[in-house]
C-alpha cells in the first residue's frame, strides 16, 4: 500500500493563487524511470510508487486522501516583455510532504493535462523532453547544485502533437523546496492586494528564509537572501557551463533551486555566446549573459515587493536598489572562489595571481572553443606531471604550455581538481542517444547515462565515452526545444 501524507499549505495559505484541478485520465501509463533514492528521501516506498496504485498517484489520476492538488498562478517576464498571468498550464501541485530529513518538499506534476492556464496549450509532455529533464536534473543535483529533482517519469499512453508529428506522451514527477517564482511575486503585486503580497512573502520568508522572520526588516532580508541564493546559484551555472535557456522571470525561483529543464544544456566548447535555446534567437540568454539576466530577474522580484519594503514608496526603492547592488560582488565572489578551486589554487595564492591565471586559461579556452569539462577534468593530470592529451585540446600549444608554467608554479593541489571538475556532465551527443533509444523503448542507454552521471567527479574505467567531447560538428549548432 501506498502511503503519502500531503499538504495543502501553499493552497491554503496562498488560495488567491490556485486553483484546485485534477489530473487527466492516462490509460496505458507506464513507469519509465524511478528514482529510487529520492522515493526514500521523502519517505516513499519504492516498491509501493512500482505498483499500479503508486502509477496512478505518479500520474495524479490517484488522489491520496488529504490532498488537495492545485494549478499555480504566476504572472512573468518571458523573454523581457511581461505576462501578466501565466501559471501551471500543464502541472500540477500535488501537495507538500515532509521529507526523512523533516524538511517540506513539494510534489509537483508536469504532463498532467489542460489546467485554467492552458492557454493555446494541449496541457500535455512529451517522453523525449520529460527525460531530458530527469537526467540534466539528477546530474545537475549530483554536481551539488541546488536543483528540483525528478522522482519519476511516466508514459502516459496518451499521443502528443508536435512539431515533429504525435510524440508518446510522459508525466513527470517533480520534487522541489518550492515551487514560488519571482513571477508568483509579481502576479501578486499585480493584483493590487497588499495583504497578499505580505501573506505570500511570510510564506516564502517560513520555506526558504526562515532567518529573516527574526530580522529587523523581515521583507528586506527575505530579497536579500533570493539575491544571496541566485547570485550562489548562477556562479555554480557559470562554473561547470550550464546554459539554462529560458531564464524568464517565472522560470527563476525563491529558494535558489534550478527550475524548467526545458532548452537548457551543458555548453560544450567554451565560447560566452553559446545560446541552444531555438526560442532564444537573439541570444538573450546566452551562456555569458546569465549573470546579468539574472540580476535583472532580481530587479523584477525587488519592484514586485516595493510596498513592502517601506511606506514611502521612494525609500522603499532606496532599499531595493541597495539590496540589488549586493548581487554583483556576491556573485563575482562566488565565481572566484569556484575558479580558484577549479584550478586546485590554495588559500596562500594571493588573488591577483589567482585572478591572471584564471582570466589567462579563459581567454585561451575561448580563442580554440576548447572543452570546457575536459580542460579542467584534464588539468590535474597536468598538474600531476602525467598528462598527455589536455595541452591537445588547445591549437596554440605552446600558448598553453606557457600558461601551464605559471600556473604550476602557484602548486595547485590535483586531488582538490578532482572534486571540483566533474569528468561527467550530461552532454548535448550523449542525452539526444540516450532519448532517441528510449522513446524507442530502449531505457538502457538512458539508465547506462544516468549511472556514470549519478558520479560526476569519480572517474571510472569503461566510462571513457561519457567524458568525451561530442562529435565537433554535428553539435556545434546543436538546438534544444
Ligand atoms: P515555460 O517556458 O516552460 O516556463 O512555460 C511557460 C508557460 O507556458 C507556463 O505557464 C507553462 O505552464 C505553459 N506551458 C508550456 N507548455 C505548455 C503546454 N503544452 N500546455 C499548456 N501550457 C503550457
Ligand atoms: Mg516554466
Ligand atoms: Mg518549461
Amino acid at each position: 500500500m501506498l502511503r503519502v501524507d500531503l499538504d495543502d499549505r501553499f493552497a491554503r495559505e496562498l488560495p488567491e493563487l490556485a486553483v484546485a484541478w485534477r489530473a487527466e485520465e492516462a490509460k496505458d501509463a507506464q513507469l519509465l524511470v524511478l528514482n529510487a533514492p529520492l522515493a526514500t528521501e521523502l519517505g516513499l516506498d519504492p516498491a509501493a510508487l512500482r505498483s499500479a496504485e503508486g502509477i496512478r498517484f505518479l500520474t495524479g489520476t490517484a488522489v491520496p486522501e488529504g490532498a488537495a492538488p492545485v494549478s499555480q498562478a504566476y504572472a512573468g517576464h518571458q523573454f523581457g516583455a511581461y505576462s501578466p498571468l501565466l501559471g501551471d498550464g500543464r502541472a500540477l501541485l500535488l501537495g507538500e510532504l515532509v521529507d526523512a530529513g523533516g524538511a517540506l518538499r513539494d510534489l509537483h506534476l508536469k504532463g498532467s493535462g489542460r489546467t485554467p492556464f492552458a492557454r493555446g496549450g494541449d496541457g500535455l509532455a512529451a517522453v523525449g523532453p520529460m527525460l531530458r529533464e530527469h537526467v540534466v536534473s539528477e546530474s545537475m543535483h549530483a554536481l551539488g547544485i541546488p536543483t528540483t529533482r525528478s522522482l519519476a517519469v511516466v508514459a502516459t499512453g496518451r499521443f502528443v502533437r508536435r512539431e515533429e508529428g504525435w510524440l508518446p506522451g510522459a508525466v513527470l514527477a517533480r520534487v522541489a523546496s518550492s515551487h514560488l517564482r519571482v513571477g508568483t511575486f509579481q502576479l501578486a503585486r499585480s493584483m493590487g492586494d497588499v495583504a497578499l503580497l505580505r501573506r505570500l512573502a511570510d510564506h516564502a520568508i517560513a520555506r526558504h528564509a526562515p532567518r529573516a522572520a527574526e530580522a529587523g526588516h523581515p521583507y528586506l532580508a527575505l530579497l536579500h537572501a533570493v539575491i544571496s541564493a541566485q547570485a550562489a546559484l548562477v556562479a555554480r551555472w557559470m562554473l561547470v557551463g550550464f546554459v539554462h535557456g529560458v531564464m524568464n522571470t517565472d522560470n527563476m525561483t525563491i529558494s535558489g533551486e534550478t527550475i524548467d529543464y526545458g532548452p537548457c544544456a551543458f555548453m560544450e566548447g567554451y565560447d560566452p555566446e553559446t545560446a541552444f535555446s531555438s526560442i532564444d534567437d537573439r541570444g538573450r540568454y546566452a551562456y555569458g549573459k546569465q549573470p546579468a539576466i539574472a540580476e535583472w530577474n532580481l530587479a523584477r522580484l525587488a519592484e514586485a515587493m516595493l510596498p513592502l519594503l517601506a511606506d514611502d514608496q521612494q525609500r522603499a526603492l532606496e532599499l531595493a536598489v541597495e539590496a540589488l547592488g549586493a548581487f554583483a560582488p556576491q556573485y563575482r565572489e562566488a565565481w572566484s572562489a569556484g575558479m580558484r578551486a577549479k584550478l586546485g589554487l590554495r588559500g596562500d595564492v594571493d588573488d591577483e595571481s589567482a585572478t591572471v591565471v584564471v582570466d589567462e586559461i579563459l581567454a585561451l579556452l575561448e580563442s580554440g572553443r576548447v572543452d570546457l569539462t575536459s580542460c579542467f577534468r584534464g588539468l590535474s593530470s597536468v598538474a600531476r606531471g602525467l598528462d598527455g592529451s589536455t595541452r591537445d585540446l588547445f591549437a596554440h600549444r605552446a600558448a598553453f604550455d606557457a600558461w601551464a608554467q605559471r600556473w604550476l608554479a602557484l602548486g595547485p593541489d590535483a586531488d582538490a581538481m578532482d572534486r571540483v571538475n566533474p569528468a561527467y556532465v550530461p552532454r548535448n551527443h550523449l542525452v539526444e542517444e540516450a532519448l532517441a533509444a528510449a522513446v524507442d523503448g530502449d531505457l538502457v542507454p538512458l539508465e547506462r547515462l544516468t549511472e556514470a552521471l549519478r558520479r560526476p567527479f569519480d572517474e571510472r574505467e569503461g566510462l571513457e565515452r561519457y567524458a568525451a567531447p561530442g562529435p565537433e560538428r554535428s553539435f556545434r549548432d546543436y538546438r534544444t526545444y
